[in-house]
């Protein structure tokens, strides 16, 4: 791969959206593009294959009414977007949270193909969600809600099509509502192949062992090869979560049983901090009863503007976007960033962070592992075959290595950083795949 000296500016082929007054989701689009631009920079990405990436192939937005348990009717707007689908099926999670945009999604989608390509996993990338507050809903109005929102998808979803998965907000429930859902109307027949439209289902439900602790069980592989690289010691090391959902509890769990101590978590309930530990499984428990991880009683409460400068040796961010900015990545004080969520970094947080030597393990490799996983629960669907969880977590494992040290080898070779490596590569890949099959007609 050589350097391409004078790839065209992105944001030129893309449109620069605004900034002023811009959501959230918006500026997440921005800053993706952003990174995008710095990573056109290291490979030679022809200008067509540019264009084509510049905006998703499909927007699907549908708006759709739902009875509420007070016998009120409440409109809800979804949204799928499918960037891009050259390398297999659209794929991606699903999210409901009051934050979701279009743009947001978008950005999302965009990573999902380049996570993929990473990765050598067979998809193309995609991302949906609703712009709801799923706390606010009862289980039965969640079900109603995630019901009519799959039915109508209608046919935008299909197990060869596009694939969803849990993201934040949503979890195996979810997906085997949307399972049943398809399969009630596609028709009963060939059970095992119909399954196969959503992942992250239940163990019951067709689902894989290991995918609920995937991501997590990912962003620890991540870290154990960072830890050789560097020289760090896991047992004894300290580190702090943003997010304690199905990504941050899980990694918690599993970095916590290698000898690591978990000092401090933020959540959308408050911060809490334990300079001896926080017991991980039992803050899981007080956050399912209790909704979050305020009052827990082992740590004591901490300001949002004192957890980001916590002492640690990782921190984990595992909630929201653009949460590490400039003022943030001044703060911290850590060695690595471990991205289990999605676009946490902004392109000025990589700068300072870049500046003051902190690492970064970026998001389209860490948190990688579930879209692995996922990937292997479709391929069980299809054999009708069911993987012992050692098998699932060695193939995890292996895939995550991989991939880990492709992106190291790049960020080595050409000097750069390892978010604009992984993207570089993953890039590379679609690129080569576009020059041989040419554009139809
Ligand atoms: P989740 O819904 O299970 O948990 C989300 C967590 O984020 C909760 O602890 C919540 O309290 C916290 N949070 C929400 N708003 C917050 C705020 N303003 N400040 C601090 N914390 C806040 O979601 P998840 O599945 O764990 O996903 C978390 C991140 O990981 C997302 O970026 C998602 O895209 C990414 N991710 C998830 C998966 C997966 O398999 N679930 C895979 C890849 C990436």
């Amino acid at each position: 791969m050589s350097k391409k000296p004078d790839s065209p500016d992105v944001t030129e082929v893309m449109g620069q959206p605004e900034e002023e007054n811009e959501d959230i989701g918006a500026q997440f689009y921005r800053e993706h593009l952003r990174q995008l631009e710095r990573s056109l920079g290291e490979v030679e990405i022809e200008d067509h294959v540019q264009l084509v990436l510049s905006e998703p192939k499909n927007e699907v937005i549908v708006n759709f009414p739902v009875r509420l348990d007070d016998g009120r009717y409440e409109l809800f707007t979804g949204y799928r977007i499918q960037h891009n689908n050259i390398m297999g099926p659209y794929k991606g999670g699903m999210r409901y949270h009051h934050d979701v945009t279009l743009d947001e999604v978008k950005a999302l989608a965009a990573l999902m193909t380049y996570k993929c390509a990473l990765l050598e996993i067979p998809y193309g990338g995609a991302k949906g969600g609703i712009r709801i507050n799923p706390h606010e809903y009862s289980h039965r109005e969640k079900e109603a809600i995630t019901r009519r929102f799959t039915h109508d998808l209608g046919h935008n979803i299909g197990p060869d099509y596009d694939i969803p998965g849990p993201d934040m907000g949503t979890n195996s429930q979810t997906m085997v509502w949307m399972m049943d859902t398809y399969m009630n109307m596609q028709g009963m027949n060939d059970k095992n192949a119909k399954r196969r439209v959503v992942t992250g289902k239940s163990l019951a439900s067709g689902g894989s062992r290991g995918r609920e602790k995937a991501t997590g069980q990912g962003v620890i592989y991540c870290i154990q090869e960072w830890a050789n690289e560097n020289g760090l010691r896991l047992d004894g090391a300290t580190f702090m979560l943003q997010g304690y959902g199905n990504v941050g509890s899980n990694a918690a769990q599993i970095l916590t049983r290698m000898g690591a101590e978990l000092v401090a978590v933020q959540d959308h309930t408050g911060a809490i901090y334990n300079p001896e530990g926080i017991y991980p499984r039992k803050l899981a428990q007080w956050v399912n009863e209790q909704g979050g991880v305020q009052g827990y009683e082992g740590a004591q409460a901490l300001e949002a503007e004192e957890f980001w400068a916590v002492e640690c040796d990782i921190c984990i961010p595992a909630a929201l976007e653009l949460q590490i900015d400039a003022d943030v990545a001044q703060r911290l004080n850590c060695q690595v960033v471990v991205e289990g969520a999605n676009g946490p970094t902004t392109v000025e947080g990589d700068a300072v962070l870049q500046e003051r030597d902190i690492d970064v393990v970026p998001d389209i490799m860490a948190n990688a592992g579930g879209v692995v996983v996922s990937y292997f629960e479709w391929v069980q669907n299809k054999r009708s075959e069911r993987w012992q969880l050692q098998e699932v977590d060695s193939r995890l494992h292996y895939k995550m290595k991989m991939a880990y040290h492709e992106m190291r080898a790049f960020a080595r070779e050409h000097a750069i950083d390892n978010r604009t490596a992984a993207l570089a590569v993953a890039l590379d890949r679609v690129n080569q795949v576009y020059v041989e099959r040419g554009i139809f007609p």
